[in-house]
């Protein structure tokens, strides 16, 4: 899911340079780093959203205004997919 699917995106609506898009959206996996700061360090049972500092909802407010210049467009993407992707397995897990 979070290798394949980014990749199928990108290829959908960026065909020209969806391998740069795709990898662009590889690195917005970076900011699962801020796992790293959480204790414990893993827990299968916890969410992800608005547990970890890059995963709050004043944080994907930002990923929303990245969304505005075109520079940081691609980017801001990436990581709101990143959001819905961890959003959704809280819901499974629920
Ligand atoms: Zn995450």
């Amino acid at each position: 899911m979070h290798f394949l699917v980014p990749g199928i995106i990108a290829y959908l609506f960026f065909k020209s340079n969806w391998k740069k898009v795709w990898l662009i959206f590889i690195l917005t996996m970076l900011v699962d780093l801020d796992h790293l700061i959480a204790t414990p360090l893993f827990d299968p049972n916890r969410c992800s959203i608005n547990f970890h500092p890059l995963h709050t909802y004043y944080a994907i407010l930002a990923y929303v205004i990245f969304l505005v210049p075109t520079k940081t467009r691609i980017l801001a993407i990436g990581l709101l997919f990143h959001m819905l992707t961890d959003y959704l397995d809280c819901f499974w897990l629920n």
